[in-house]
């Protein structure tokens, strides 16, 4: 009974280490690559696919770009969460699933010029930057302006042009671009934009103050065709709109 008995507890205690064994070697498996490879991975799938982005281009640049190198180092290990994130000045880097899902809707070519209104992080010029030919982006406060021109540049994004100023008037001398992306909300549709896009441009806004509304708009000719996407929050756009 007693031989019995120690017999079982022998089998049960190696049946616990094997598990245990089989349950280390599992997870280190896993956790060989970078904390943050697999947290990019678990990203695009929970929040980007599981959604509906099919986007190849999009996906791989999400799954490229370095997001926790965008936010404040003591937020890095939250950089991959279903949310937006401070960066400081009281603005933020918008949710993951927002920017591939605007960056999607620009339909973007390789050859593509694009405007971004609101640098922030650098984190959408840079998802941007992978997917065209020439990212130009502007910023209205100098600290992020400066910070984010400098982060963009020893992460190595080449095609990314960052200047301080009110995105509100574009960037007159490389306009006309392909596609413009506004990452700030303005209330309504900033004219010198319109102006700047090009003839089958795209350009993606969050258009609003207290209720905003994803917006896109293609211009054919005179005309801007507007499709409404879905309601969303973003942190609103200062300058000259305001006045
Ligand atoms: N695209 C950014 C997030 C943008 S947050 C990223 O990937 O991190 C919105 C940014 O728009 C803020 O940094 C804010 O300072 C900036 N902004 C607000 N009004 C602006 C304007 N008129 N011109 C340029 N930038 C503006």
């Amino acid at each position: 009974m007693h031989l019995t008995k120690c017999r079982l507890s022998f089998l049960l205690s190696l049946t616990i280490l094997v598990i245990a064994v089989e349950g280390c070697a599992a997870k280190d498996n896993r956790d060989n690559r970078p904390w943050d490879v697999v947290a990019r991975e678990v990203m695009v799938d929970r929040q980007i696919k599981a959604r509906g982005i099919t986007d190849k281009g999009v996906i791989a640049a999400m799954l490229k770009v370095e997001r926790h190198r965008f936010v404040p180092s003591a937020l890095e290990r939250l950089a991959y969460g279903d949310h937006p994130l401070p960066i400081g000045e009281e603005q933020t880097i918008s949710q993951p699933y927002i920017v591939a899902l605007m960056t999607e809707r620009l339909k973007l070519k390789s050859t593509d010029r694009v405007f971004e209104v609101g640098t922030g992080s650098g984190y959408q010029a840079a998802i941007l930057s992978l997917l065209v030919s020439e990212v130009y982006t502007v910023e209205i406060i100098e600290s992020l302006a400066d910070s984010a021109a400098a982060r963009l540049d020893r992460l190595g994004f080449r095609n990314v042009y960052v200047r301080c100023g009110d995105g509100f008037l574009g960037w007159p001398e490389k306009a006309p671009f392909d596609a413009i992306i506004i990452t700030c909300a303005p209330p309504k549709l900033p004219d010198p934009l319109v102006a700047q896009l090009a003839e089958g441009g795209r350009l993606i806004v969050p258009l609003g103050d207290d209720f905003q509304v994803l917006t896109i708009y293609e211009k054919t000719g005179d005309v801007l065709k507007k499709e409404e996407i879905a309601p969303v929050l973003f942190v609103p756009m200062k300058g000259i709109i305001e006045q």
